[in-house]
Formats: structure tokens, C-alpha cells, sequence
């Protein structure tokens, strides 16, 4: 079978020439995924949108060839190429929300493709709509095909992306990490819908994906990308039976799982480079645990070293030097490891019996009134939290697993009494929470902290670090002065692993683990006996979030900390959690330890959970065979 996409060096460039996509080739044959993996910023987006010619401005086609069945892409008129796109090359996003036109129905959006590449019109193209609103799986079609963007959820918003890009029979659909901003649950649903798209249509697939999991899951071949090239190619099978190349070990090391519950993940130290960052050499030298002069002084090569299958590494240029061996040996390298001087610590001069749970919550309820009409009456109530109750002893991690709109975040919040709870008691640490005053409460919060998923989001862009980490001591009348501040600011940036000297830069001069380390230092700052930790990995890229999941567990150690761990990964909680409770609308449908709820999940909804998990074994998924494509 010939290739439906060929791509050969393809470079594409800012206008100072800086190479963000730097001499990218590869082929999907029909029917085939091929993958493209790698972290944030290595170049996968902005190679999507260079075969799609729909580059932002300032950045360039600036050589190379992309062959679709055969006709240039980059040789089209604009005009022409107005007609492949939506057409033959139709493409999806990660945020179906802000992809759909809001003002405009769902069938209306659908037939607008219709319209332009199938000559479809009108009254005619209206069973068409409701054939691919059906075909991706939404119930009643013919009668929501009248329905707004706003009227479907996330999963459904992203089904009806897919059946604008098939509207017009694509020959190559892009998928740009379509299942990114979904639940485990529905992901699986979306993966397995694009798996059906392409059985007997033989439309290839270009999917970008940061999501070893999702590769397993659905992927042919795969190219691994790092600062704007392909460092690695293999099929799915290769790729997952052994890595090569030392960024892709990488990537596999630092996953979590329940094998390397006692031992740190193995992180890849520092960043991605900025495009240009670096000039000689191979682009991976400053993270990599295996360069040697040569891979500063002059950059590898593309070597094939099998059907197939190639590598960008001097380890494969030169016959004997190749090491089969991963080489991860799980240490984190580049960071001060706060695990030193580890101890119980913590308990100090406290007259509470270690024992008895730090947090214990019984029958919580948080209830939201819905109001109606002018007068705005309560005509019902959304039980966000519906009787929850749980506990967490000292120096433990409990997970909260549930899918978005499960009410985990609610849950986090009344346990702060950021929200106030309609009924049930927190009982924290000897006292009751609930029904506080607020002057006590205040204080009695400094020892229940939170860290938010976003750190971006999460810290004042306005503030200095150090500004940020005194602002709560100050208000909480910890350390003497401003210098005993500063003391213990040094001390809380040796503690997650941050230099001294950050204390004086802002927040947007720190990558997304960086700032997630300065949150995780400003809720120690106030010396927390709990931190719950809202989704705190899932804004950050696989290797940021081992360096993050190493740092909780070695500062648990160190500090005793007692940790609400609030999560949709399950590989997150198999790694870090001693107890799990699974919410489902409000309740605890299933709890027990990390191992027994994980290995032998007693609900129905336990199980759906674990199995919309994408595992990662060995050679992938087993629905998957290469049938003469890998
Ligand atoms: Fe590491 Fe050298 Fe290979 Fe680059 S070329 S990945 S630095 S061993």
C-alpha cells in the first residue's frame, strides 16, 4: 500500500530563521496511525499546522516537501488548498470547545463541511448530518443536530469535531491530542471511535499525543520528537518492546506505575531547549545521562538501524558502542534531593495520639440550590457532595480518583471550608472545623494547604517568588521578621529543589514543573500538616510530573506530610497513594487500600474506570495488530 503522506525535511522557521520543525520525513501509509510523541514545545503542533498550512503568523514553510497521494502540498495555491483541508486532510483539536462556532447549531457547522467538499446542500445534506452525528455515536441525532455547541459535553463536543472532519471522507485526519481534555472514560470511548472511523475506509491518521498510553492504544508507528526533530521511529511493537533512543527510555522510565512505588521516578533533569537554544551538538546532551565530547561538539545523524525503524543518537553511528541497556537508573539528576536529612519529624510536641487519623471526615454533604423565576426560588438541589466520609492518617497519602464533575474539587474545598459544608463534621487534627469562626479558622487552615492543578493559573504573575512564599507567612504571623522570613524561604526552595536565587525572579520566568515547585513551596511555607493536592500533574508533561511525584514523596518522608491526593490518573495514584476512595456523583462508591481497590476493584464503576485505562504492555494493546502496516 503507497503512502498517503509523505513527508521529507520538512523545516519550518521563525522569520529570524530559528527552526522550530527542523528536516521532519516520515509516511503513513492508508489506514495507518503514525504517531507523533514527545513533551510540550518539541515541535508536534506546529508540524500539524505546516502540513495543514495554516502556520501562526511569523513562523514559515522554509523547505522541504509534504506529498498528499502524490500532489505537493506546499506547491497548491491557497485557493487549492482551501479545498484539500476539511476535504481530503481534515483536522481535530485538543479543545473541541473552542473549535466549534458557538452561535451556529452543531448540523449547521456539519453542513457548512458538507457544502464545501461534497457538494451536499440544504434540505439534502440534513440526513447526512444526522448519519455522522450517529455514525460517532450520539444518541438521538436527527434531533440534536439542532442543538448548540454549549448543549453537549466535552466527550460529545469532541465526537462532533470528529464528524465535522469526516464529513468530508478525509483521506489523513490530524488529531491534535484529541483526548487530552477528557476523562479517562470518555478518552477511551473517542480512541476507540477513531479506531472505527478508519476501519474500511483506509483513512490514515496523524495523531499528536504526549500520551505514551494513547500511542499503545492506538498508534501504528510512532515518531518520538525532541526540540523540533524526530530522534527516534519504530513501529508501535519496536518501540514499546525496546526504545532506543536515551529521550524515549527516558519517557518510559518516568511513568509512574505500582512496580516503582518504592523508588523515585526516574525524571529527565531540566527542559525542553527553546528553538535554537541550542546550536551544536545533539539537541538531548544537556539531559542526557549517556553524552559524551562527541555529543556536545557535533550533532548525530539519522541511523537506520532496522526495518523500519531509525535513530538520532551517536550511540548507533558507531558499530560497539550501542548499549541495550536503559541506563534510567531512577535517580533524579539536576535537582538537590530534598529526601536528605529525611526523618519522621513533624509529630513534634504535638499531644495528639499518632494514631488517631489526622483528617476525619464524616458524612459530608454540600449541597448548591438551584433557583428558578423572578423571585429566584430554591426549586431543587445539586448534591455535589452527598454524604462523603473519609480519613487520613499522619504522614499518609489517600487518592480521591473520580471523572470531572464527580465533585473531588468541591470535596477539597469544604474540607478548607472554603466552602461551607450543609452538613456532616471535618474533624482536623483534634478539632472540629465546622461552624468555625473565621479569625480561628484562618489559623487552623495554615495547616491544611492546598496545591492547584494549574500552576500558571495558581501563583500572582505581579509577585516575586519570595514575595509569593511571604505573603502567607506574613499573615500568619509565622517567623520573627522579614529576615527570619527570607531564612526560611531560602530553606523552603532548597526543600523542592529550587536555587536560592529564583527568589527574586516572577512566576512567567519558571517552566510549568518550576512553578508547580513554587506552590508546592508557598503551601509548606506556612508549615501544612495536610497538603491536598487538586490534580497537581496533570497540567505537565510526563517527565516534569516524575520530578514532581518524587519531590511529594520525598518531602511525605521528610515532613511527614499527610496528603489528599485528588486525581483521574490511575497510574498516579498506583505510584503514590496508600488509600483510595473512588467518587462517583457525590459519593465514595468504592474504597481501600492503593493495592486492593487498583488490583481488585470491587464496583462496577471501579472497573470501568481501570479499564478505559490505556495500558502500556509491552508491545501495546492487544486489539491492535500490524497487518502489514507496522
Ligand atoms: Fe545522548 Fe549523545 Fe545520543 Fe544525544 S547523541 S542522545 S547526548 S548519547
Amino acid at each position: 500500500m503507497g503512502d498517503i503522506l509523505n513527508v521529507s525535511g520538512l523545516v519550518t522557521q521563525l522569520r529570524n530563521g530559528t527552526r522550530i520543525v527542523d528536516d521532519i520525513s516520515f509516511g503513513i501509509r492508508a489506514g495507518e496511525t503514525f504517531a507523533l510523541l514527545g513533551e510540550s514545545g518539541c515541535g508536534k503542533s506546529m508540524t500539524a499546522l505546516s502540513l495543514m498550512r495554516l502556520l501562526p503568523d511569523g513562523v514559515m514553510h522554509a523547505g522541504g516537501a509534504a506529498q498528499m497521494e502524490g500532489v505537493d502540498l506546499f506547491g497548491l495555491r491557497e485557493r487549492e488548498m482551501r479545498e484539500v483541508r476539511g476535504g481530503r486532510m481534515a483536522m481535530i483539536f485538543q479543545e473541541p470547545g473552542l473549535s466549534l462556532n458557538p452561535v451556529l447549531t452543531v448540523g449547521q457547522q456539519i453542513a457548512e463541511a458538507l457544502a464545501l467538499h461534497q457538494g451536499l446542500h440544504g434540505t439534502a445534506a440534513q440526513p447526512r448530518c444526522a448519519e455522522l452525528l450517529a455514525q460517532v455515536g450520539i444518541p438521538d441525532a436527527a434531533r440534536r443536530v439542532a442543538e448548540y455547541p454549549f448543549q453537549f459535553s466535552g466527550g460529545m463536543k469532541q465526537r462532533v469535531m470528529i464528524a465535522m472532519a469526516l464529513a468530508g471522507q478525509p483521506k489523513l485526519l490530524i488529531a491534535d491530542e484529541p483526548t487530552t481534555a477528557l476523562d479517562v472514560t470518555i478518552q477511551a470511548q473517542v480512541l476507540q471511535l477513531l479506531r472505527d472511523a478508519q476501519d474500511g475506509s483506509g483513512m490514515a491518521m496523524l495523531l499528536i499525543t504526549h500520551d505514551l498510553g494513547v500511542v499503545a492504544e492506538n498508534a501504528h508507528r510512532v515518531g518520538v520528537m525532541y526540540a523540533g526533530q524526530i530522534v527516534e521511529q519504530a513501529s508501535r511493537a519496536q518501540l514499546f518492546a525496546e526504545p532506543l533512543h536515551p529521550y524515549t527510555q527516558k519517557l518510559f522510565a518516568a511513568l509512574p506505575d505500582a512496580a516503582r512505588r518504592n523508588q523515585p521516578l526516574a525524571a529527565i533533569p531540566g527542559n525542553v531547549p527553546p528553538p535554537g537554544g541550542i546550536t551544536q551538538g545533539c539537541r538531548f546532551a544537556p539531559r542526557c545521562d549517556r553524552a559524551w565530547a562527541l555529543c556536545s561538539e557535533q550533532a548525530p545523524e539519522w541511523t537506520v538501524v532496522g526495518e523500519g525503524q531509525g535513530v538520532r543518537c551517536h550511540l548507533y553511528q558507531e558499530p560497539g558502542i550501542r548499549i541495550q541497556d536503559s541506563g534510567v537508573k531512577g535517580e533524579e539528576r539536576g535537582h538537590p534531593s530534598p529526601a536528605c536529612g529525611r526523618g519522621a519529624g513533624g509529630e513534634g510536641g504535638s499531644t495528639l495520639n499518632p494514631q488517631s487519623p489526622l483528617l476525619q471526615v464524616s458524612d459530608l454533604h454540600v449541597h448548591f440550590p438551584i433557583r428558578k423565576g423572578v423571585l429566584q426560588r430554591t426549586v431543587g438541589q445539586v448534591k455535589a457532595v452527598d454524604g462523603v466520609s473519609l480519613e487520613i492518617p499522619r504522614g499518609r497519602t489517600l487518592a480521591l480518583v473520580g471523572e470531572s464533575g464527580c465533585g473531588k474539587t468541591t470535596l477539597g474545598k469544604a474540607l478548607l471550608q472554603l466552602i461551607p459544608p450543609t452538613a456532616g463534621s471535618v474533624h482536623f487534627a483534634g478539632r472540629e472545623l465546622t461552624g468555625l469562626a473565621v479569625r480561628e479558622l484562618r489559623t487552623r487552615r495554615a495547616a491544611m494547604q492546598m496545591v492547584f492543578q494549574d500552576p500558571y493559573a495558581s501563583l500572582n504573575p505581579k509577585m516575586r517568588v519570595a514575595e509569593i512564599l511571604e505573603e502567607g507567612m506574613a499573615a500568619l504571623n509565622i517567623g520573627n521578621d522579614s529576615a527570619a522570613r527570607q531564612t526560611h524561604i531560602d530553606t523552603l526552595l532548597d526543600q523542592v529543589g529550587l536555587a536560592r536565587n529564583a527568589k527574586w525572579r516572577y512566576p512567567h520566568e519558571f517552566s510549568g514543573g518550576q512553578r508547580q515547585r513554587i506552590a508546592i513551596a508557598r503551601a509548606l511555607a506556612v508549615s501544612p500538616q495536610l497538603l491536598i493536592c487538586d490534580e497537581p500533574t496533570s497540567a505537565l508533561d510526563v517527565s516534569v510530573q516524575a520530578q514532581i511525584l518524587n519531590l511529594l514523596k520525598a518531602l511525605q518522608r521528610e515532613l511527614n506530610l499527610s496528603y489528599l491526593f485528588i486525581t483521574h490518573n490511575l497510574a498516579v495514584v498506583e505510584y503514590i497513594a496508600h488509600e483510595v476512595c473512588v467518587m462517583y456523583l457525590g459519593r465514595i462508591v468504592e474504597r481501600g487500600t492503593a493495592e486492593e481497590v487498583l488490583r481488585s476493584p470491587g464496583h462496577p464503576y471501579t472497573q470501568a474506570l481501570l479499564s478505559a485505562v490505556p495500558r502500556i504492555d509491552g508491545e501495546g494493546r492487544s486489539h491492535l495488530h500490524d497487518d502489514g502496516l507496522g
